[in-house]
């Protein structure tokens, strides 16, 4: 062994440190999308309106009428590991907000061309500040109504071997709309837009009461699974599941039209998936696949939601009991309610 001992182990730049974040976080526009809509919902907005150009990979933002965020706040924000949502052990054992890990923003901004300008609610005046690939400019004041805009432009403009992995425009953007529907069916009382190159592709209205959420379903999922869908809700033992369960009957080839919530948080869990399956099991074919919006909620220390970079998996802490809860209430339903209406197919 050499007795010269030159220190090979050096600490990451920042910026580079959050574009291996953002290798986890940021795979695509749509990923900015759930992130940045995060962000909003966690400030409590009532409105939200999404502008794209090129699919969002020209240009992606997010404009929300939230608590907005304070000028000292603004570059501490930006930074890795800065978080408003959690500051213990505890906070950790117990989530409420969609964000907790604070690395969004940085890993967002370490990739693209990003501007933030947000006025935070009793503040006269808005603060703009600039990120362009991770260098952060000087803040400086600017002219908004209270809330958050995030804009990001240029994604993987430095990042060129990431930029090759992206898919058409169209592409993106249908993956950019299924973002929008899964967090507006968990989110009836925000108002959601989307618009893309200057067109409105989405206008949802706040829904807030059953009529408008129900009438929001119909224009997410179509109104055939309205009409061929019971509104379920059990509760038992602190679980409680809702939404509405397509009948066996009004079925599809592929799988993609399940939206299933903890506690409002999209989520793939193969313990839920294998209770939906063993419920359908006996009246549906193993190559179809039912429609479902379903909400399950529970106290937030069943769950452990800090297991994915993207938050899309959970834990949960009694996985058989929520398993059988789910698997018991859906089945009794399906059995119930299965066989009274026509066949109804869709491709
Ligand atoms: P996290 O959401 O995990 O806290 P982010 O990087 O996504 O991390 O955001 C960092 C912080 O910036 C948040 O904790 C919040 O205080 C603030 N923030 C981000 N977006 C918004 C927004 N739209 N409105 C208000 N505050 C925001
Ligand atoms: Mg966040």
């Amino acid at each position: 062994m050499s007795a010269d001992q030159t220190p090979r182990v050096h600490r990451l730049n920042s910026t580079l440190a959050n574009q291996i974040a953002a290798g986890e976080v940021v795979e695509r526009p749509a990923s900015i999308l759930k992130e940045l809509l995060e962000n909003s919902l966690d400030a409590g907005a009532t409105r939200i309106t999404i502008h794209l150009e090129g699919g969002g990979v020209d240009l992606l933002s997010v404009e929300d009428d939230g608590v907005g965020i304070f000028p000292v706040d603004l570059a501490l924000a930006l930074e890795r590991h800065a978080t408003s949502k959690v500051a213990t052990w505890e906070d950790l054992q117990a989530i409420h907000t969609m964000g907790f890990r604070g690395e969004a923003l940085p890993a967002i901004a370490s990739v693209s061309r990003l501007e933030i300008v947000s006025r935070a609610h009793g503040q006269k005046q808005a603060t703009r500040l600039q990120v362009t690939g991770g260098a952060t400019g000087a803040p400086e004041p600017s002219a908004r109504a209270p809330g958050t805009t995030v804009r990001v432009a240029d994604l993987f403009f430095n990042v060129p071997a990431r930029r090759k992995f992206l898919r058409s425009a169209s592409a993106e953007l249908s993956r950019n709309q299924k973002v929008l529907r899964q967090i507006a069916l968990a989110n009836f009382p925000v108002a959601f837009q989307l618009f893309q190159n200057g067109r409105a592709l989405v206008q949802l209205p706040a829904a807030l009461d059953a009529d408008s959420r129900a009438q929001r379903v119909a224009s997410i999922m179509g109104e055939g699974f309205l009409a061929n869908a019971l509104y379920i809700e059990q509760e038992d033992q602190g679980l409680s599941l809702s939404g509405w369960l397509g009948l066996p009957t009004y079925n599809r080839a592929r799988g993609d039209e399940q939206y299933f919530y903890v506690n409002s948080r999209p989520v793939r869990d193969p313990v839920i998936t294998h209770a939906l399956r063993a419920s359908y099991n006996d009246v549906l074919f193993q190559d179809r696949h039912p429609l479902y919006v379903l909400y399950l909620k529970l106290p937030p220390e069943r769950v452990d939601v800090n297991v994915h970079p993207a938050k899309a998996e959970v834990r949960f802490r009694d996985s058989r009991e929520i398993h059988d809860f789910l698997f018991h209430t859906l089945r009794r339903v399906i059995a119930e309610q299965g066989g009274e209406h026509p066949q109804v197919t869709v491709p």
